[in-house]
């Protein structure tokens, strides 16, 4: 299974992402927590901090060999959960790029839309569990404006081929796991 998860800061991705990982046993990708893991002192980690701490995209030229290190690893090869990757446009062009020349695809995208009004709370109360630096208000609508503009569009690009499922996300985890379960199903 080859899932991309799409939506806003605070909509629950990562969570989502973790359960169905763990329930399909395919690896999660975060390419949030992968530059986060960038060591901070050294010459790349401040330049990635650079981005991350104003709430930018890092470029494409830090992102993509990192995606693609980890997609060569074995245990990505049956499939993998994609959180926060793509974020752009040219990066789901580079995506399918990268896994039509393996003779593979995106199977399924999951969009978890959530009322703008909540992400704002959820991100805030992120901030104090885990003491993330861009979960400050000024960040995370800066954020949000990343999110609107510039992927947003890429929901677009997946329509236009067809896979994406809409997923309430202003549910309990719970409930938009079972969602989640529900519309994969349904797509088999
Ligand atoms: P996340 O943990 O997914 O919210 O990502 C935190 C930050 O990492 C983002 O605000 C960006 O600065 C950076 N980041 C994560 N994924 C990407 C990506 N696919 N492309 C560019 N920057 C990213």
């Amino acid at each position: 299974m080859w899932i991309v998860f799409i939506g806003p800061p605070g909509a629950g991705k990562g969570t989502q992402c973790s359960r169905l990982a763990d329930s399909l046993g395919v690896p999660h990708l975060s390419t949030g927590d992968m530059l986060r893991d960038t060591e901070r002192d050294s010459p790349l980690g401040k330049v990635v901090a650079s981005y991350i701490d104003v709430g930018r995209l890092a470029p494409d030229y830090l992102v993509m060999p990192i995606v693609t290190n980890r997609l060569a690893e074995s245990d990505c090869q049956a499939g993998c959960l994609f959180d926060g990757f793509p974020r752009t446009v040219h990066q789901a062009e580079l995506l399918s790029e990268f896994l039509m020349q393996r003779q593979r695809r995106i199977d399924a995208v999951l969009h978890l839309q959530v009322d703008p009004e909540v992400l704002l709370g959820r991100l805030l109360k992120r901030a104090v569990l885990q003491n993330r630096k861009d979960d400050n208000e000024e960040t995370i609508s800066a954020r949000l404006e990343v999110y609107r503009t510039q992927t947003a569009p890429v929901l677009q690009y997946y329509r236009g081929q067809g896979n994406v499922l809409e997923i309430d996300g202003d549910q309990s985890a719970d409930l938009v796991f079972h969602d989640i379960l529900t519309g994969l199903e349904s797509r088999k």
